[in-house]
This record gives structure tokens, C-alpha cells and sequence, in this order.
């Protein structure tokens, strides 16, 4: 079976929503300072972003967590702005 591609949301913190890929615990998606090269991140534990767990945009700075589904480094289901 292949990767399947999952749409998955992005929730910004000025309220936009836009849209990242997952397969598995992975995720990527654009920032939104319009970086060439999208961020990849893999999902956190449930009860929240840790130091070690936030992907930072190389670029502006950007802060991201992306959420596991329900169990620690399940499944991506969302990524959020911190
Ligand atoms: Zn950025």
C-alpha cells in the first residue's frame, strides 16, 4: 500500500486555516512567510508542544506543534501556530 497523502489543517494564530499534508505522524506544510520550502514536522504527545517537539521556521521564526490523534506520536491530525 502506498503513503496515502492526508489533508490536514493549519490553524494559524490570526485565525486563517490553511492546509498541510500528513502521512503517518508526518507533516508538511508552507509557513506562512512564504518560504520556499515547506516545513515538515512529525506529531507530539497529547499533552502539548514541548521544546524539543516545535518545528521553528528557519526563516521568520514561526513557531508550529503538530497534534497527534488521540495518543503520543500518533498520527497527525493538525498543525497549530504557537
Ligand atoms: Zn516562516
Amino acid at each position: 500500500m502506498t503513503q496515502q497523502q492526508i489533508e490536514i489543517p493549519v490553524i494559524l494564530n490570526n485565525g486563517v486555516i490553511g492546509t498541510a499534508v500528513a502521512t503517518g505522524n508526518n507533516a508538511s506544510w508552507h509557513c506562512y512567510c512564504q518560504r520556499n520550502i515547506p516545513l515538515l514536522g512529525k506529531s507530539g504527545q497529547v499533552k502539548g508542544p514541548s521544546e524539543n517537539l516545535k518545528i521553528v521556521c528557519p526563516d521568520c521564526g514561526a513557531e508550529y506543534f503538530v497534534e497527534p490523534d488521540g495518543g503520543d506520536y500518533k498520527k497527525a491530525v493538525r498543525v497549530i501556530e504557537l
